[in-house]
């Protein structure tokens, strides 16, 4: 079965909503889409910390800002492009890997 999104909406500065064609509504946060970013630098990023787990990541004045969606726009049928408040655009989140990240809620 192919779920698409049939909602897509804001919950506060922190989060959003997505209502999907199975009627289930997940909530997700800023945060955890911009640390989940598919793209193979971000994926890089995240294996190398991995390896290194010792090594506290430098934060950029930029990273600490608190991390924000910008724009989501719709990739073909299949995904969402997510641009973020620092810039970073590359990623493209299928809704195959959106219904596996945030929670389900009510
Ligand atoms: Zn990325």
């Amino acid at each position: 079965m192919d779920l698409t999104p049939t909602e897509l909406k804001l919950i506060d500065e922190k989060s959003l909503l997505i209502g999907w064609s199975d009627g289930q509504h997940r909530r997700y946060t800023f945060a955890e889409l911009r640390k989940s970013c598919p793209c193979v630098t971000c994926r890089n990023e995240r294996k190398a910390s991995e390896a290194e787990p010792l090594k506290l990541p430098v934060l950029s004045p930029v990273e600490l800002q608190p991390i924000k969606v910008e724009k989501m726009s719709l990739a073909g049928n299949y995904a969402y492009r997510i641009t973020f408040n620092d810039g970073h655009n590359t990623g493209l989140f299928t809704f195959e890997l959106l219904r596996e990240l945030g929670t389900v809620v009510d």
